[in-house]
């Protein structure tokens, strides 16, 4: 990368929170804009065309055809591909349109006019174009976002941590939501979020994608010996977990 790599910002289907929490790093936004040139960001100043970039960060996911190609061209302008948040790295709950009917979703979105707009499964950045790296979440982890970034631009792989939100859920002190007698995708959900639902007394939802060698197996017998439905098992996977082939 040059003396000042050159960094952009593109999104696709989602709701642009991703973006908005990088724009909350304030001061540190100021820090990193001073080692680096932003050369689109719709979410933050005029323009959001597609340029020639060292790192581009890529929210949301595919949905129409000409998001193929759109993500296409990002990928041939950019050295780094950073796949920005639960609906870029996974698909996340764009994806429960994938479990209706095509006619369904088109009128619950466009209403009487469904039928005017192009449409289809929703799917993640990387069934379409390479992605070097992700940053997960609904919304991304801001610092997590700040330290990922800095790892890039050092040329260093960006690390995540590896093990279930469980580990954080146990430092934070939470009790169990099965202890509970709750549901919770902590067990298969990769940590870095400080288990944040838990602690407000939610429970995980798998926002930040399955943890590598997630056992679904222990998950599947977790949940059933708690006594859920296949359903309302099946519903939670889906909320942000519908991409992929795996199910509980
Ligand atoms: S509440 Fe969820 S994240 Fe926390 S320990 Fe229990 S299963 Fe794991
Ligand atoms: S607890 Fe689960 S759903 Fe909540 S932020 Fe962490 S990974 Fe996402």
């Amino acid at each position: 990368m040059g003396a000042k790599p050159k960094i952009a910002f593109y999104d696709f289907a989602g709701c642009e929170g991703d973006q908005l929490q990088v724009a909350n790093l304030e001061e540190r936004l100021l820090e990193l804009l001073s080692h680096v040139e932003v050369v689109s960001f719709r979410e933050v100043m005029t323009g959001g065309d597609i340029e020639p970039c060292d790192v581009a960060f890529v929210e949301g996911s595919v949905t129409r055809p000409e998001d193929a190609e759109r993500l296409r061209r990002i990928r041939d302008n950019s050295a780094y591909l950073v796949a920005l948040g639960a609906c870029a790295a996974i698909g996340g709950v764009n994806c429960l349109k994938n479990f209706m009917e095509e006619d369904v979703y088109r009128e619950r979105v466009y209403g009487s006019q469904g039928r005017w707009f192009a449409t289809g499964p929703a799917r993640p950045l990387r069934s379409v174009v390479a992605v070097d790296a992700e940053i997960p979440g609904c919304p991304i982890d801001k610092n997590e976002f700040a330290r990922v970034t800095k790892e890039l631009l050092l040329g260093r792989t960006p690390w995540l941590p590896d093990y279930p939100v469980c580990v954080d859920c146990k430092a934070a002190g939470n009790v169990c939501r099965f202890d509970l007698g709750r549901m919770c995708l902590g067990i298969i959900t990769r940590a870095g979020c400080g288990a944040a639902c838990v602690t407000e007394g939610a429970h995980c939802w798998g926002c930040r994608g399955m943890a590598p060698k997630a056992n679904l197996d222990a998950a599947r017998q977790i949940m059933d010996r708690a006594g859920f439905s296949r359903r309302a098992v099946q519903d939670l996977f889906r909320f942000y977990l519908g991409d992929t082939s795996a199910a509980l």
